[in-house]
């Protein structure tokens, strides 16, 4: 029976990445294993598996009686619904430790690292298997795309030196050019419909017991948002409505000027204004903001404490 590597709901490039990485070293040590995702590609994992020429895993939504790695997520709100009839052999993980839990030993690697791609990178060190030319490829630009090219503050000395390392196995001489070109797939919005925008990427988070999404976009440049911000807003108020949220908060990332506008929609706006101050309309700037999962959610955990 083969097992599955699976990343969290609305996948984005690294938790495409590391469950086609991880499935290919656990091929190589022995164990077969199918790499697969719980939801469509975005825009820029499109555009790395694109690159290196390597095909996406195959869409798989139900996991009962299956036997699975969970990458880039440790949280049951982001998890397949029927993750409890599954049987979790392993995370691999660099988020805040959430509530999956097992009814056997697993297999754990987590780290607070910038990316589940350089945990994995540490793996095949580990193993002492040679990574393939193509899967260094969309490692390196999974580790880009998490740390925005070094510049968030989740990224570590350990990043660079996975990006470093696999740009030689993949044979990329100028990584940070590939780094934002890939933020320019991005960052391209035409014609998107508001919806797919705004859940583009975005998680759900129980913060005691409240429901609380938390989307994010990051561009080159804030201004492509002028002309779409209101009905953003509009849509962020009726996706609370509709899932019941208490909150839900898009980060508009300009990853040139290093800082975050928040867009705000929630049923008690003091909860939100007490993690990221005052906000106007709904709106706030934070300078320096750059990461869901250091800057926003453990303010906010704490202002719902
Ligand atoms: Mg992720
Ligand atoms: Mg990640
Ligand atoms: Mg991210």
């Amino acid at each position: 029976m083969p097992v599955y590597v699976m990343g969290h709901k609305i996948p984005d490039s690294d938790s495409i990445v590391s469950a086609l990485s991880l499935a290919y070293l656990k091929n190589q040590i022995g164990e077969e294993a199918i790499a697969v995702r719980q939801g469509e590609l975005n825009p820029e994992t499109a555009f790395i598996l694109k690159t290196f020429g390597v095909e996406a895993p195959a869409l798989k939504t139900t996991y009962a009686g299956d036997s699975i790695y969970v990458v880039d997520h440790s949280d049951r709100a982001q998890s397949p619904d029927d993750l409890d009839q599954a049987t979790v052999l392993g995370i691999v993980d660099h988020h805040k430790l959430g509530d999956i839990t097992t009814s056997a030993p697993l297999e754990c690697w987590i780290r607070p690292v910038g990316c589940s791609n350089t945990i994995v990178k540490e793996m095949y060190d580990h193993h002492g298997v040679a990574i393939p030319k193509e899967i260094a490829g969309i490692m390196m630009c999974a580790i880009l795309s998490d740390t925005v090219i070094f510049k968030s503050p989740t990224c570590t000395p350990v990043d660079i030196k996975a990006v470093e390392e696999l740009a030689v196995i993949a044979g990329v001489e100028d990584f940070k050019a590939l780094g934002l070109e890939m933020f320019k797939v991005k960052s391209a919005l035409e014609g998107t419909p508001i919806r797919e925008l705004v859940k583009r990427d975005f998680k759900d988070f129980d913060m005691n017991g409240n429901k609380v999404g938390i989307g994010q976009l990051e561009v080159v440049d804030l201004s492509i948002f002028d002309s779409i911000k209101a009905e953003l807003e509009a849509d962020i108020a009726k996706l609370r409505e509709e899932g019941e949220r208490h909150s839900v908060i898009l980060l508009l990332t300009d990853i040139m000027k290093e800082g975050s506008e928040l867009l705000v929609a929630s049923n008690d706006i003091s909860v939100t204004e007490k993690a990221f101050g005052k906000t106007e309309d709904g709106k706030v700037w934070l300078e320096g903001v750059l990461s869901r999962k250091k800057q926003v959610v453990p303010p906010l955990e704490k202002a719902f404490a």
